[in-house]
C-alpha cells in the first residue's frame, strides 16, 4: 500500500488497483491501525488477470477529478507474448469488418487487374501518413462534394482509384505528394446525401492491388486529382542456380513453400484400407547444394533465395515478438513482403522505399533488416520511448496494424500494443465509433511533447480479454533503432 499528498493506493483481492480519497476509517494492518474514511466512489482499475497480477500501477490509472492524467511508466514483464496472445478472447475478425462504418453497406463486386507496365489514367485521393500497400485493407469515409461525385462515378466503372501518400511541410507550410501509390479496387460502398444539409457522402471499404508511379497529374475542373500512372511490375528473380543444378537433383528437391503433409493409405488386394499414415512431403537434397558446381559458396545465393529469405523474415519477426506467428502470415514471397510492409511500425520513408522496390526477395530483405535493428517504437516528434517490440500484438485477423477511419474522415494506419508509456490520457474514455467493438477509447498524446499518439482502448465487459491495450497511430511514431558502438548509426539504411 502507498500514499501521497490526499490519495491512498490499495489493493483489493481480484482488484489491481484500487484508489480511495482519505477519509476517517479504522483499517487495521498487522498489528498497526490506519486512519482512513473510504469513499464509494472509489476508483478501481482494471480485475487481476495472469498478465498483471504482479504489476504496480500499469499505465494511465485515472483519477476521478481530473481530466487529465499523467501515464505511469511501468515495468515491462519478462512474459510470453504467445501466453498473452492465447489468453485472449477477443473475436479478431471483428476489426477487419470496419463495422462503425454502418451495416448497410453494399457489396460490388467485379476485379480489373491492369497489365503491368501499362499507362492508364487514375482519380487519386491523397491521403496524410497513410502508405497503402497490396493486400490491405482500406476504409474511407469522405465528405468532399466532387471527391463523392467522383467516387460514385468509380462505383459504375471499374471501382478502381489511387491512394497517395502526402505530406505536410511545417517549414513551408507547403504539401507534397509521394510519387509512388496504389490502386485501392472497392468492395463494399454506401453514398448518402443528407436530407437537411443536401451534402452528400461516402463510405468505403477497398483493397490495395497494384503498385503504380505517377508520370503526370492534373486537377480536374472540379478539383479532382487525376493522375497518368505506369502500373509498375512485379519482377520475379530467376533461379540463380538452374542451370548448375543436375538433373538428377530436381526430383529429391522440393520446395518447403510447397511443402505439404500427404495422407498415404495401405490398402489390401481387395482396396479396403489397412492403415493411414500422414507423412510431410520431404526433400532430401538441400536445393542450394549445387552452388558447390559454381564461384561461390551456398551462403552468398541462400541471401537471395526465396525459400531462405522466407525462413529467415519469420524467424526474425518471431524473435522479434511472438505474436507474429507463422501461420498468420502468408506462405508466397510476395504476399508476405506486403503483409510485412504493411504490419511492420514502418515510417512513411521506409513504408514508401518497400513500395518502390519491385521484387519480394528485396522487400523481404529490406524488413529483415529493419526488423534486426528496431527494438522499440518512439515518438516521431521528440524521440521518447513509446512502446517496446515485445508489446506489439494482433487483435485483428489481418496483423497488428490496420487502417481505420474516424468520424471526421481520417485514416489512422493503428497498431495494436499491450503496454505503452510516457503518455498522457486526455479526456473520458468514449465507446463511440469504435475500431475495435466492446472496447473504448481514449486519446493518448506523447507526455513529453504532447503529439497524438493515438489511442489507450479500455474493454466495457468485464469477461473481454485482453482487459485494456494501446492503439498508437503508426505516422506518429518512428522505429527505434538500436545503438551501435559505431558512428554510422545515425545514416543507417536497411540492406535489400
Ligand atoms: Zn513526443
Amino acid at each position: 500500500m502507498c500514499e501521497n499528498e490526499d490519495v491512498a493506493h490499495l489493493r483489493l483481492d481480484g482488484y489491481r488497483n484500487v484508489y480511495v480519497r482519505k477519509r476517517t476509517l479504522d483499517l487495521k494492518i498487522g498489528n498497526s491501525a490506519l486512519h482512513l474514511r473510504v469513499q464509494l466512489h472509489m476508483c478501481i482499475q482494471g480485475k487481476d488477470d495472469d498478465n498483471d497480477s504482479n504489476e504496480e500501477s500499469s499505465e494511465g490509472e485515472e483519477m476521478p477529478s481530473k481530466p487529465e492524467v499523467k501515464v505511469k511508466e511501468e515495468k515491462s514483464r519478462p512474459k510470453s507474448s504467445r501466453s498473452r496472445q492465447d489468453s485472449m478472447n477477443f473475436d479478431t475478425s471483428l476489426p477487419t469488418t470496419h463495422s462503425y462504418l454502418g451495416d448497410d453497406l453494399e457489396e460490388v463486386r467485379g476485379r480489373t487487374i491492369h497489365d503491368e507496365e501499362s499507362k492508364i489514367t487514375l482519380p487519386i485521393i491523397q491521403l496524410p501518413g497513410v502508405v497503402l500497400v497490396p493486400g490491405q485493407t482500406i476504409p474511407l469515409h469522405l465528405f468532399h462534394q466532387h471527391t463523392v461525385a467522383m467516387l460514385k462515378g468509380v462505383v459504375d466503372t471499374d471501382k478502381t482509384f489511387g491512394i497517395v501518400a502526402y505530406r505536410y511541410s511545417d517549414d513551408d507550410n507547403s504539401h507534397s505528394m509521394a510519387n509512388f501509390g496504389t490502386t485501392a479496387e472497392m468492395f463494399s460502398v454506401k453514398d448518402e446525401t443528407d436530407d437537411v444539409t443536401g451534402l452528400a457522402s461516402i463510405r468505403i471499404k477497398a483493397k490495395g492491388r497494384q503498385r503504380f508511379q505517377i508520370l503526370e497529374s492534373r486537377r480536374s475542373t472540379t478539383g479532382v486529382l487525376i493522375a497518368t500512372v505506369k502500373i509498375l511490375s512485379e519482377r520475379v528473380l530467376p533461379d540463380a542456380l538452374e542451370g548448375a543444378r543436375p538433373p538428377s537433383h530436381c526430383k529429391f528437391c522440393c520446395n518447403p513453400l510447397e511443402q505439404e503433409t500427404v495422407v498415404k493409405e495401405a490398402v489390401d488386394r481387395h482396396g479396403n484400407i489397412i492403415k493411414r499414415v500422414s507423412m510431410i512431403n520431404n526433400r532430401q537434397i538441400d536445393h542450394l547444394t549445387s552452388a558447390y558446381y559454381t564461384w561461390w559458396p551456398p551462403w552468398v545465393y541462400k541471401m537471395y533465395d526465396p525459400e531462405s529469405v522466407v525462413q529467415l523474415v519469420k524467424k526474425e519477426l518471431q524473435k522479434w515478438n511472438e505474436s507474429y506467428r507463422p501461420e498468420i502470415m502468408p506462405r508466397n514471397p510476395i504476399e508476405l513482403s506486403y503483409w510485412i510492409a504493411q504490419n511492420l511500425p514502418l515510417d512513411n520513408d521506409q513504408k514508401l522505399r518497400m513500395l518502390v522496390i519491385d521484387n519480394a526477395i528485396q522487400r523481404l530483405r529490406c524488413a529483415v533488416s529493419i526488423v534486426q535493428k528496431c527494438s522499440s517504437l518512439c515518438c516521431r516528434e521528440c524521440g521518447n520511448l513509446i512502446a517496446n517490440k515485445n508489446e506489439v500484438f494482433s487483435l485483428s485477423a489481418e496483423g497488428p496494424l490496420g487502417a481505420y477511419v474516424n468520424p471526421g474522415g481520417y485514416v489512422h494506419e493503428t497498431m495494436t500494443v499491450y503496454k505503452a508509456k510516457n503518455l498522457t490520457l486526455i479526456g473520458r474514455p468514449s465507446k463511440e465509433h469504435s475500431w475495435f467493438p466492446g472496447y473504448a477509447w481514449t486519446i493518448i498524446n506523447c507526455r513529453q511533447c504532447s503529439f497524438h499518439m493515438g489511442w489507450r482502448f479500455t474493454a466495457t465487459r468485464k469477461d473481454l480479454v485482453p482487459q485494456k491495450f494501446f492503439g498508437i497511430t503508426r505516422s506518429a511514431v518512428v522505429p527505434g533503432i538500436q545503438n551501435a558502438d559505431d558512428d554510422e548509426e545515425e545514416e543507417w539504411t536497411p540492406v535489400m
